[in-house]
């Protein structure tokens, strides 16, 4: 049994899960001087039988402004964005193969950022473990929780010996394991937890187009590419290796209806030619064959918090990745975290978290909201006129007015202004656009009115002089 006593201005801090969230916090609360223990459920990463073994939700990751400025508060931003490949807009593919080009600010040219996961992974438990502040422990699966004492009981495996059971105390527990969470659902045992999960009726299967014979990207690098096809669609996203990583998004019974190498072909050549040329017919229907697609859920979550214990990441959040911002989200989670803990560093821990989880909830809820339009507008928007003219009209705007009127991606993606906020934002921006229409209507009859009175006048006058002109012959 491991011991960790109460301080308050360095507080000791145990997190469960080394994913993403729960290594950059790590970081960031060893950087701050709290003593912090990271516990993770599978083996290292880094170790070359995981490595190759590594399969995961995605292979790589688009990165954007939120999770920029977590990483830069943990000092490893520039060495992130040296490995990543900037992504200047949207790529879309007909179904004949022409191809369009919309940038995500023609204003500013402002990029996101492929990233591997693998990678991101591996430098962020290098840098938390770099740091005397910070124990890291693998093979440590949380199996039980007391939220009201800080007190956490883990199954420690080596493959060797039997599972042994390790019990932590600690003043500040954090939840980042995921979005099936044992925390969440230790917590959800409290009075008052409220918490919802939907699985939507869409999956998604990676494939991968490969780098040409020369290691270069077989087509623009510095686009995400989209095969919007209404129902379903083909995203794809480049790799360093000159690879691109391939996810396919669709209903769930049109995956069924794929079993044979001659279903994904017909499928392949009617929906997404040129893509197919691109991954190889061969590799493309055994890549298929052998692959089974994987669900998406969204998780909503209120409070976020119980007695010492928080939750962060998917574990507080887990969202569908169509704005590519759970990653980001959760990386934001801990800069707000950071900062309420440095607000109420003389107070109690369960003060803080309190605060946090009100703070949180709100943004939370609107970026899987806002994650689940997305699809929509990927998938489907991207080619309706009614949508690329109100793109243009809002660049339009933003040029001119900045900040006052900024598009919602751009707000969501580029700046740090709360989730919740960026609705609103946008629904004031509507309004606007509804007034305008309305306005120019009321103009557009008004003129059209006049000038038939006008038209009609000057018929009128005509017919009578037409009229005088007879009767004076
Ligand atoms: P995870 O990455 O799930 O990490 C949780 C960790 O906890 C894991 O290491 C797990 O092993 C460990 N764990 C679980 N249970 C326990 C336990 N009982 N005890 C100890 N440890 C445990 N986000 C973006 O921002 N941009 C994107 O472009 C993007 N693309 C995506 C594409 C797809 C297809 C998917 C599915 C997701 C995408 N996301 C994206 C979302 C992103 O992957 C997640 O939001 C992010 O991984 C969340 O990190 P996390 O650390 O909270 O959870």
């Amino acid at each position: 049994s491991v011991s960790l006593d109460n301080h308050q201005e360095k507080r000791k801090i145990v997190i469960a899960g080394a994913g993403l969230v729960g290594s950059l916090c790590a970081c960031i609360m060893g950087k701050k001087g709290h003593h912090v223990a990271l516990y993770e459920s599978r083996p290292d990463p880094r170790s070359e039988r995981e490595q190759a073994l590594a399969h995961g939700r995605s292979i790589n990751l688009a990165l954007s402004a939120r999770g920029r400025a977590a990483l830069a508060r943990a000092g490893l931003e520039d060495v992130v964005i040296s490995q990543a490949i900037s992504m200047r807009g949207r790529m879309i593919h007909s179904p004949d193969g022409s191809k369009k080009a919309i940038l995500y600010d023609p204003n500013t040219e402002q990029c996101i950022y492929s990233v591997s996961r693998q990678f991101l992974n591996e430098i962020l438990i290098s840098e938390a473990e770099k740091n005397p502040n910070v124990s890291v422990h693998f093979s440590h699966k949380l199996v039980d929780s007391r939220m009201d004492k800080g007190k956490l009981t883990f199954r420690k495996t080596d493959g060797n010996s039997a599972p042994t059971e390790v019990v932590v105390e600690s003043e500040l527990i954090i939840g980042a394991d995921g979005a099936h969470s044992a925390l969440r659902q230790a917590m959800l045992k409290q009075p008052m937890s409220n918490f919802s999960q939907t699985y939507i009726d869409h999956a998604y299967m990676e494939l991968k187009i490969p780098a040409k014979k020369n290691g270069q990207h077989a087509m623009d690098t510095h686009y995400l590419h989209i095969w919007p096809r209404n129902e379903f669609m083909l995203i794809a996203l480049p790799n360093l290796d000159g690879s691109f990583t391939v996810t396919l998004f669709m209903p769930i019974p049109i995956f069924g209806e794929l079993q044979t190498a001659d279903d994904v072909e017909t499928f392949f050549t009617r929906e997404f030619p040129d893509a197919m040329g691109l991954i190889g017919k061969e590799y493309l229907i055994k890549d298929f064959l052998s692959s089974r697609p994987s669900h998406l859920i969204s998780v909503k979550c209120n409070p976020l918090n119980a007695g010492k214990g928080v939750l962060v990441g998917d574990a507080a959040h887990a969202m569908v990745p169509f704005y590519g911002q759970g990653m980001n989200a959760g990386f934001e989670d801990i800069l707000i975290l950071d900062n309420i803990l440095d607000m109420y560093k003389n107070e109690p821990v369960e003060k803080a978290l309190t605060r946090f989880s009100q703070s949180r909830v709100p943004n939370a809820h609107a970026i899987c909201e806002l994650a689940l339009y997305n699809y929509v507008e990927m998938r489907c928007l991207v080619n309706q006129s009614a949508f690329i003219l109100r793109r243009f009209l809002d660049y339009r705007l933003h040029k001119l007015f900045g900040k006052k009127w900024t598009p919602l991606y751009n707000n969501v993606t580029f700046s740090l202004t709360p989730y919740a906020e960026c609705i609103q934002h946008k629904k004031w921006q509507d309004q606007v656009m509804k007034k305008v229409k309305y306005t120019s209507w009321i103009a557009v009859s008004l003129v059209t009115l006049g000038g038939l009175v006008v038209w009609r006048d000057f018929v009128h006058s005509r017919v009578h002089d037409a009229l005088q002109l007879v009767s004076l012959k």
